[in-house]
């Protein structure tokens, strides 16, 4: 599974089949000789200058795909439903409001929070925030796979600062900075998300160019819950206009909703797991009109699991922020197929990056639209089940 990088020198980082792309070897290597280029569908690869290399082999050690850390099981994993008493917060945030307010108390401790940001070019970035407003870039889901840049060695400046550093993510992400890090930091909050997958960059791009030709883009919402949080929109303000769509009925999202073209190890993700190596991790509670309609409002429910002492101490000093409600794993994992096991390569991945690759995303769409089951009917099948007494197999697994 692993691949050869050079044929003298024997570095293997991972196979692009499973690399995440979380850069912690580009991080870790002392001479700098790692570069994160893109394939042919769009996703950073790390590429070993082998001139350069010393053949240390730090970034082979480091790689947390080659190298995995056990998952720990001193503190059994606690589930709580959540929704943000301040309503401003949780109709910007994508599901209850429950990363605002962890950020926030970072803040009030003179922290540093990472998270993810839209660059100038409307593409995503992973970035820093000292104070309130940085942090508001940070808020929302964005669905299209995060640069990490440089920002494991700056947290990691940070926290020899003895300062608090939350750094938000991906599972996979947060596994990159462990990896780097290489040791616990008592000041260091690690919130990683319930992780459907990332979907190509190169896509996203495409998309853009498509549909808004050269209109000057003011700001994309992808979960926009202005007529409700079971009825989200994705909008997309320009210069000139604002359109607005159903989810479902937007291409980009449908084709990421339908897992058409997200990144190889996505499909192979090991990190879609219950129990977590993370402190806290945040997602959508999807079920929660039915398993708990009291905190159910159409407004957003975080689902927050919490994984280790420190995750716990700072959810209880957060607590009068939050109506909390404890939860049972199988509710709160029904609906989410992301946090129950792998998600199986669709057949047409390959089909829609052929199209997509010479046709750019506007010739690649019919790839997106055939085939697809609406999640409409995904969530009617599963409730008849429930209903006949077929539980969800998976939730019970992990
Ligand atoms: C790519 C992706 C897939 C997801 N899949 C699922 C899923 O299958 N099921 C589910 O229940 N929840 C999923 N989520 C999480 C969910 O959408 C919410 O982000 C989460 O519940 C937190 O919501 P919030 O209201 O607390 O805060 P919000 O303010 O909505 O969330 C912001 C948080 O998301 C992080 N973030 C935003 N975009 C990215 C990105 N591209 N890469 C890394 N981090 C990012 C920010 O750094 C910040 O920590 C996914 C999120 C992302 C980004
Ligand atoms: S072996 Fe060492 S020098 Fe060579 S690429 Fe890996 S980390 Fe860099
Ligand atoms: S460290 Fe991350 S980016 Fe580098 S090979 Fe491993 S998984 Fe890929
Ligand atoms: S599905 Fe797994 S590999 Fe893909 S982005 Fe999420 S955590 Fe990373």
């Amino acid at each position: 599974m692993l691949r050869t990088k050079m044929k003298q020198k024997t570095i293997c980082l991972a196979d692009p089949s499973i690399c995440t792309g979380c850069g912690a070897c580009v991080s870790v290597c002392p001479k700098a000789c790692i570069q994160m280029m893109q394939d042919k569908e769009g996703f950073l690869q790390p590429q070993i200058d082998i001139i350069a290399c010393i053949e240390c082999h730090k970034c082979e050690k480091t790689c947390p795909i080659i190298n995995p850390k056990p998952i720990s099981t001193e503190f059994k994993t606690q589930a709580y439903s959540a929704i943000n008493k301040n309503e401003n917060i949780r109709m910007q945030s994508s599901s209850g409001g429950a990363f605002y307010a962890l950020a926030k108390w970072i803040i009030e401790q003179d922290g540093v929070v990472f998270g993810a940001r839209w660059d100038e070019n409307w593409e995503v970035m992973h970035d820093y925030a000292e104070d309130l407003d940085g942090v508001r870039a940070f808020m929302r889901s964005k669905y299209v796979q995060s640069k990490v840049g440089v920002t494991y060695e700056q947290a990691k400046k940070f926290l020899q600062q003895d300062r608090w550093v939350l750094y938000s993510g991906t599972p996979c992400q947060l596994a990159g900075l462990n990896a780097f890090l290489g040791g616990d930091y008592p000041k260091l909050l690690q919130v990683d998300l319930i992780c459907h997958g990332v979907p190509s960059p190169k896509v996203w791009r495409s998309y853009l160019e498509c549909y808004l030709k050269d209109e000057k883009i003011i700001d994309i919402n992808m979960r926009d819950k202005t007529n409700g949080w079971m009825s989200e929109m994705f909008t997309l303000k320009t210069s000139s206009a604002t359109q607005s769509v159903g989810l479902i009925n937007n291409p980009y999202y449908k084709g990421f909703g339908h897992s058409v073209y997200l990144r190889l190890s996505c499909y192979n993700c090991h990190f879609r797991t219950f129990h977590r190596n993370s402190d806290i991790t945040l997602a959508d509670y999807w079920g929660v009109d039915e398993f708990n309609p009291k905190m159910y409002d159409n407004k957003g429910t975080s689902i927050i699991l919490i994984h280790s002492n420190k995750g716990y101490t700072i959810i209880n000093l957060l607590a009068e922020k939050f109506i909390l409600c404890s939860e049972k794993k199988e509710d709160i994992l029904y609906y989410n197929r992301s946090a129950n096991g792998l998600n199986p390569i669709p057949n047409k991945w390959k089909r829609y990056f052929r199209w997509f690759r010479l046709f750019s995303f506007k010739g690649a769409k019919h790839v997106i639209d055939r085939d697809t089951i609406p999640t409409i009917i995904i969530r009617k099948c599963k409730k008849i089940k429930k209903r006949l007494g077929i539980y969800n197999k998976c939730a019970k697994k992990t």
